[in-house]
């Protein structure tokens, strides 16, 4: 099985959540299961891709430094792992899609993440991004994301479905409203 992970997507860990710094533990646990897993960098999002999910100004603002990200900080190495964990998200579901296996790419920190503003240590919502560079690119007509975090994420999510009436996406969301 393929996991799309590099050291580029580690940041950190700022304030009081760990997730920037969580795929390095994960993927190691993950490899002492099945020492056969299979590394894949992931890509860098470019800004352009980033904006077909945000406000461009959004994105620019938060890549420069010039608004907090998800973490409340202007971490210039947080920005730096952004485009990359987006970008391992793009990854995943190009080759689940061109491979047509299961993929799996350690991230988190996208659903509460909306059009123009970060939440719940999310900044830019690699799941709409990774869907909407789909769409653009002919690899997906139609696409479902399955929310299984604990709580109701999909606020960030819901927003960028809403306002780009992206009426082909399918947002389930296992947590309470
Ligand atoms: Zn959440």
């Amino acid at each position: 099985m393929y996991v799309v992970y590099s050291e580029s997507m580690l940041a950190p860990a700022p304030g009081s959540s760990p997730s920037a710094a969580k795929p390095r533990p994960v993927v190691a646990a993950w490899k002492a299961l099945d020492p056969s897993l299979q590394c894949i960098e992931p890509l860098l999002v470019t800004r352009a891709q980033l904006a077909l999910a945000h406000d461009r100004d959004f994105v620019d603002q938060v890549l420069d430094g010039r608004i907090a990200n998800g973490f409340g900080s202007i971490s210039a190495a947080v920005g730096q792992s952004l485009p990359y964990t987006s970008g391992a998200m793009l990854r995943a579901a190009r080759l689940a899609i061109d491979d047509r296996s299961a993929v799996a790419a350690p991230v988190s920190g996208f659903h509460h993440a909306g059009w123009n503003f970060v939440g719940g240590y999310c900044t830019f919502n690699g799941l709409l991004v990774t869907a909407q560079v789909l769409k653009h690119e002919g690899r997906a007509r139609r696409v479902g994301i399955l929310d299984y975090d604990m709580h109701y994420g999909g606020i960030g999510s819901a927003d960028i479905i809403q306002r780009l009436s992206l009426d082909w996406v399918t947002h389930t969301s296992a947590g309470a409203t």
